[in-house]
């Protein structure tokens, strides 16, 4: 008997048209339905029996916590009706984002897999059938059991923890910086080459659950001729954590770094990542001041931003979530 593979849209170009054909920019995002994806690649019935649900029908650049909110309970509402494995087409922009909120909130060790495109559906040498096919393949195969969240674009599968988008408009526009992908679609099956050694899904303390009220956690990039304006703002629009993309490995501009360490004193929650988009944030060893801000390790700001978030939905004690961010 064939699995059962519950596929949630939630938009984004894989579900984008445009006028023509030869048009691979300048086209509306998450504008075509479950039915009109699946028409496109017949072979998706030989490997599973599909059922599917709109969650969304979004530019995921519009992704918010609601739709978070939305598409987990359906994940376990699809879980709790017998499907062996999910996957979410989604847009690209966001992706990584969704990811890691589920990787970090499902209580499962079963595949939920994302994937999206990055021509239109309408598209010559459209890339979202196949990128579909692949995450049909992968979210019914027993190797991807207990991997925590995963995406397959281009062929490619890597781990919600790891994956960024790394290009604006290439079809090979993912990568896991530093760690590389989790495996490679191969023969039409997944073929895993490594493990994820962060803890995940079925193993994490957090609830999807949070998302219903997160705190506001902003994110502050670094550079050049910096000023503290920001950072106040911040504090005074009623952050509870800050991320701070910072230049190089996490270092934070002097006339940041005083608002940043007034912020800390008064309870914010500060976390240093870098904007360089790859490498580890590591413990500032000149000591001190320092000592107030958390390091991201390897997580981009935006996915700092999440597991800060959901973090502070715990605990507001540093300590805690210092060892939050060194084990997920
Ligand atoms: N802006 C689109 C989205 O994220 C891009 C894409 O899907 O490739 O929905």
């Amino acid at each position: 008997m064939k699995p059962k593979i519950s596929v949630l849209t939630t938009g984004g170009t894989i579900a984008g048209a445009a006028a023509r054909s030869e048009m691979i920019t300048g086209y509306r995002a998450g504008v075509l339905g479950a039915d009109t994806l699946f028409a496109a690649c017949p072979a998706l019935s030989d490997v599973a029996a599909i059922d599917s649900a709109e969650v969304a029908a979004i530019d995921s650049k519009d992704m918010t916590e609601a739709i978070w909110l939305r598409l987990a309970a359906q994940i376990e509402e699809a879980f709790a009706s017998g499907a062996a494995g999910i996957v979410i087409t989604h847009g690209t922009d966001t992706l990584e984002e969704t990811a890691y909120f589920l990787h970090l909130t499902m209580k499962t060790d079963k595949p939920i897999v994302l994937t999206g495109a990055m021509r239109p559906a309408t598209a010559l040498s459209a890339d979202g059938p196949l990128n579909l096919l692949d995450a049909v393949r992968l979210a019914a195969s027993p190797e991807a059991h207990g991997q925590g969240v995963l995406a397959v674009l281009n062929g490619e599968i890597h781990s919600a923890r790891d994956i960024q988008k790394v290009h604006t408009t290439a079809v090979q526009a993912f990568a896991s910086p530093d760690v590389g992908a989790l495996g490679r679609m191969e023969q039409g099956a997944p073929r895993f080459r490594r493990r994820v050694l962060t803890r995940h899904t079925a193993r994490s303390e957090f609830r999807f659950e949070s998302a219903a009220a997160l705190p506001y956690v902003p994110i502050l990039y670094g550079h050049a001729g910096a000023d503290s304006r920001l950072a106040a703002a911040a504090v005074e629009g009623g952050a509870a954590g800050i991320v701070y993309a910072g230049t190089g490995d996490g270092s934070i501009h002097e006339a940041v770094r005083k608002p940043l360490l007034s912020a800390a004193e008064k309870g914010v929650v500060v976390v240093r990542a870098s904007r360089t988009g790859a490498g580890a944030v590591l413990s500032d060893e000149s000591g001190c001041p320092e000592a107030y801000f958390i390091e991201a390790d390897t997580l981009p700001p935006a996915k700092a931003r999440i597991l800060l978030a959901l973090a502070l939905s715990e605990t507001k004690e540093r300590a805690k979530i210092r060892r939050m961010f060194h084990e997920y």
